[in-house]
């Protein structure tokens, strides 16, 4: 863990291994339950400090934290790779976005900014008056394992860009990152007061900082299950909730399908599936069914798995032995559910094999739940209105990818798909760290992207003047 700027070894600890051939990749002290008082006491001084240190400053130590990221881009690709088992190629992305992510933090924090507010709607006033954006006070980050060091960034450079103190809570699995961002910003100068990293179970140590009466804000990042629990616990704070998916591509006939097929290989297969954008479910309009199967089995089937350490990798394995049942499970119920399994459906070793199921019914785990796991379902439609409500007949609603040149139809995906972006010939996994990022229903609360995740880092302060008579 990491505390007072700089990290607490501890007789009791974490090790950290690969999932890949379970080499160590770090172990860290495990924090109790004093380690959580001693977190919130020092973010409530930390909030003094920076809530009234100038924005330019902080602007400075978010650009200083990009930059030693980037001297050390590497070494932090390599950490995420190791703990996280994604490719290293996939790892230097990872950094590469991260670093862009402070930066854009940096900016926000220089925008940030209110706006004055009539007083004259009755008539004649002589008061003037503003609103100002406020930080909250001390804000807790929790975050998942599959991007240990961008969506860590995704919440920290925000809260701190405002003035908050925060303290992290990262994934067991993948902590390594989460303690190498705070060193670099506290090397950047950040008061050490700023930043704490709570390694430990989230039902424990998580909870705890959850149900923390100090705490304002929870910004989480995980699944479904564990974000209704936080807010079930939260109590009055503030909660953002960046939550799962099973993301949608519709295929209409006009489109390219060996276009479309390699770009579903990239969203659908990219970190093992193992992405919250991840495309699990392709619909494609039943005339050129056959033709786009091809096409997909044939970009599926050139997937190079591997050690992920290795640059012509391109899936490394799943995170845990609970992932790989999970895929197993799911692919079982789709062949109860008429599933055909086209390719893979199965694991090897800590890896799970490429998959595409072909025309499982609608109430299969494949089609409703959330796989996170390298698992395409392909089904077919025929008319415009059915795609779109088997689309949005999930409890969830991420990002939606259309590939069609048709205009109209189009626009009315675009306007009838219940989801936080539909993007038109795009996959649902694109991502670009400055666009307003989240999901309706069950995909979450609130935006993340540092211009967005600033407005929710931060509460309105209303200033009224008036002449004395
Ligand atoms: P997870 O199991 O929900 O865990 C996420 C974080 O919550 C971890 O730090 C975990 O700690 C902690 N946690 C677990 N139980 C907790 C509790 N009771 N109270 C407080 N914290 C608790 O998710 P994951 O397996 O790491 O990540 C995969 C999920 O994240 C998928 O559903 C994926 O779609 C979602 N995700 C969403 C986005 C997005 O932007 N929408 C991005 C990436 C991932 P421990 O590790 O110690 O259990």
């Amino acid at each position: 863990m990491f505390l007072n700027g700089e990290r607490v070894n501890k007789k009791s600890t974490m090790t950290v291994k690969s999932p890949y051939n379970h080499q160590i990749v770090g172990t860290l002290g495990r924090s109790d339950e004093k380690d959580v008082i001693q977190a919130v006491e020092n973010a409530q001084r930390g909030f003094k400090l920076l809530k009234r240190m100038p924005a330019g400053e902080r602007a400075s130590i978010l650009q200083r934290t990009a930059q030693i990221m980037g001297d050390n881009k590497e070494d932090f690709a390599c950490t995420i790779s190791l703990e996280s088992g994604k490719t290293i190629r996939e790892a230097r992305g990872e950094v590469q976005r991260a670093i862009q992510t402070m930066r854009l933090s940096a900016v926000a924090a220089l925008d940030l900014h209110g706006e004055t507010v009539r007083f004259d709607l009755e008539g004649r006033s002589n008061k003037v008056g503003f609103y100002e954006r406020v930080p909250l006070g001390i804000v807790c980050a929790i975050t998942p394992f599959n991007f240990p060091l961008n969506l860590s960034c995704h919440k920290i450079g925000p809260a701190i860009a405002a003035g908050n103190a925060v303290i992290h809570k990262p994934a067991s699995t993948t902590p390594v990152s989460g303690v190498k961002l705070a060193e670099a910003l506290v090397q950047a100068g950040l008061p050490p007061e700023g930043i704490s990293v709570l390694v430990g179970p989230g039902s424990t140590i998580g909870m705890l900082l959850v149900k923390h009466e100090a705490v304002r804000k929870i910004s989480f990042t995980g699944s479904l299950e564990v974000g209704q629990l936080i807010t079930r616990n939260a109590g009055m704070k503030r909660v953002t909730m960046e939550l799962g998916s099973n993301s949608a591509v519709i295929v209409f006939k006009d489109a390219s399908l060996q276009h479309v097929a390699k770009k579903v290989k990239i969203g659908g297969y990219a970190l093992a599936g193992q992405v919250c954008i991840s495309i699990q479910r392709v619909y494609v309009e039943q005339d050129v069914a056959d033709e786009f199967l091809r096409e997909l089995s044939l970009q599926a089937g050139s997937i190079k798995i591997g050690d992920p350490m290795q640059d012509d990798t391109d899936m490394g394995p799943m995170i845990d032995e609970g992932a790989l049942e999970k895929a197993s499970n799911f692919c079982e119920d789709a062949k109860k559910h008429k599933g055909i399994v086209l390719l893979g459906g199965r694991r090897d070793g800590p890896f799970f094999l490429p998959t595409i199921i072909h025309e499982s019914t609608e109430d299969a785990l494949v089609i409703q739940e959330e796989a996170f796991a390298p698992i395409v379902a392909v089904n077919t439609f025929t008319s415009i209105e059915e795609v779109i409500d088997k689309v949005n007949n999930t409890k969830y609603g991420l990002q939606t990818g259309v590939f069609t040149a048709d205009i109209t139809k189009a626009l009315i995906c675009a306007q009838k798909i219940d989801a936080g972006g539909v993007l038109i010939n795009e996959i649902p996994t694109f991502r670009v760290d400055n666009m307003p990022y989240g999901g309706t229903k069950g995909s979450g609360l609130g935006r993340e992207g540092p211009k967005f995740a600033i407005k929710e880092m931060t509460e309105e302060k209303l200033i009224i003047f008036d002449q004395l008579p």
